[in-house]
């Protein structure tokens, strides 16, 4: 059972994932909305669990986790949006709590709330967030922090440690088991298929590289991809100190307590295959060795595959050339090697108009000839197929982000919730982030370039 937060109030609801499980908006204002969401009631129907796992953390096999500071408290039928798991974090102790006490800080509330729905926004697919409760109770952590509950909706809270838990304590059974059980919820068609668990692995292959295709283009640094952090949908969860870039750094490191670099930011495609070869290790009962072979080769090819198709959209090119994925490797170069910030640079180039000589984004650049070289490379491309001017900004708006959670954008709320207790901020935040591509004139600060403190922002696992 969920142990209660004492005071609790709320800290923010969320409209949009309030309707994902047929909530009126109506009743995310009351007592009893607080009351559910802060443990101190049950929903009708829910019989809380605390679901047992394992996992490899940071390259080493942990045989015991599990839910430690959250519970299941059922699932949510509904018509438009399918079934959506309410899983409740920082409900308090349970049979896997170790050595925690079952709590989430606010802080790391605060930082999922925005974090899912900012990828939400963005497109990308991800666990949800309906709420995050505030209270009066403290814990320890470095400091002593307030504690706060966030309730977490997602399609699945099946983690690919799940089936590495029960292969490494020697019950092939369950592993086959949860296996059907995965395969009746979420790929009720191949119910009957002989072929169904290859089919498993190989569609849990593609997701993730899919996933990690989105995280790569989008500039999302996960921070840490254990293989219990890994959603056997290959939806983006379990936030912890993630990061989207700042300046264009490959070996961005948004984890401060990843000293190895071992979840940088262009380490995600090579993990990505670490934790699945992870899995498939788990699903060896169920899979002969060339079945395994056969669905994880199919992941680098894929991954490549969706990652320059994406590149692609941001540049606003319709055709796939030959030299274009040349284009897209050596503009990364360039903005590499001159700090420039991702999502402000991609942003502005939508205003790209390749039959100007002089270009407004040159100035950013201290290397103007290689900018030069770029855009006349760049503008060749855009002729070569017709592009319409117009038409292209539209489109490439809708696939390079105004709005963008930074580190610092997520801290000032932070700030201000908990030396103020104003919550104001992250009502604004939740805003621009749900709709990442539009223009939001009273916002127009939040899209400008971080500050410099801003971008060196340290933040570390703690719950
Ligand atoms: P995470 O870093 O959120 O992926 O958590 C890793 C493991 O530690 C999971 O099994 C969590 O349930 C557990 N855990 C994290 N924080 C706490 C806490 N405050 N109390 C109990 N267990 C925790
Ligand atoms: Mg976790």
């Amino acid at each position: 059972m969920p142990s209660p937060l004492d005071n609790p109030f709320l800290i923010s609801a969320n409209p949009l994932a309030a309707e994902l499980i047929g909530l009126d908006r109506s009743e995310l204002y009351t007592e009893q909305f607080v009351n559910i969401f802060s443990g101190k009631q049950l929903l009708a129907n829910s019989h809380p669990i605390a679901m047992v796992y394992s996992g490899h953390q940071f390259g080493s096999y942990n045989p015991q986790l599990g839910d430690g500071r959250g519970l299941l408290l059922g699932d949510i039928h509904t018509e438009q949006h399918g079934t959506w798991d309410l899983h409740l974090k920082g409900a308090g102790k349970t049979p896997y709590s170790r050595f925690g006490d079952g709590r989430a800080v606010l802080r790391s509330s605060i930082r999922e709330y925005l974090g899912s729905e900012a990828m939400a926004g963005l497109g990308i697919a991800t666990s949800r967030a309906l709420c995050v409760i505030g209270s009066d109770t403290r814990v320890q952590r470095e400091s002593i922090e307030k504690a706060a509950t966030l309730l977490r909706l997602a399609r699945s809270h099946i983690r690919f440690g799940h089936f590495e838990f029960f292969h490494y304590n020697n019950q092939p059974e369950i592993v086959k088991q949860l296996t059907e059980h995965v395969i009746n919820q979420h790929y009720p068609n191949w119910k009957n298929d002989a072929e169904r668990y290859y089919n498993f692995l190989q569609q849990t292959v593609i997701n993730t590289a899919e996933m990690i295709a989105q995280w790569q283009a989008a500039g999302f640094a996960h921070g840490v991809m254990n293989t219990d952090n890994m959603s056997i949908l290959g939806d983006t969860f379990d936030y912890g100190p993630f990061g989207f870039l700042d300046d264009f750094n490959p070996a961005f490191i948004c984890n401060h307590s990843d000293h190895q670099g071992r979840y940088a930011f262009n380490k995600q495609p090579s993990i990505g295959l670490w934790n699945l070869n992870a899995l498939a290790h788990a699903l060896s009962s169920l899979l002969n060795i060339d079945q395994i072979k056969q669905a994880l080769a199919q992941y680098e090819p894929y991954l490549v595959k969706r990652f320059n198709a994406l590149m692609q959209k941001k540049l606003g090119l319709k055709q796939t050339l030959a030299d274009d994925h040349q284009l897209n490797a050596d503009l990364l170069t360039l903005l590499q090697n001159q700090r420039s910030d991702y999502h402000l640079f991609f942003r502005q180039l939508c205003n790209f108009d390749e039959n100007q000589s002089q270009h407004k984004l040159r100035d950013q650049f201290l290397d103007r000839r290689g900018f030069d070289e770029w855009a006349k490379r760049y503008s060749e491309r855009l002729r070569a197929e017709n592009s319409a001017l117009e038409q292209r900004q539209k489109a490439m708006k809708r696939v390079n982000p105004k709005y963008i959670l930074r580190n610092y954008l997520a801290q000032q709320a932070i700030e201000a919730a908990e030396d103020q207790q104003d919550y104001s901020e992250i009502e604004r935040l939740l805003l621009v982030l749900q709709s990442p591509f539009d223009e939001h004139p009273e916002f127009e600060d939040y899209a400008k370039a971080p500050p410099e403190w801003g971008k060196h922002l340290s933040i570390s696992c703690s719950s």
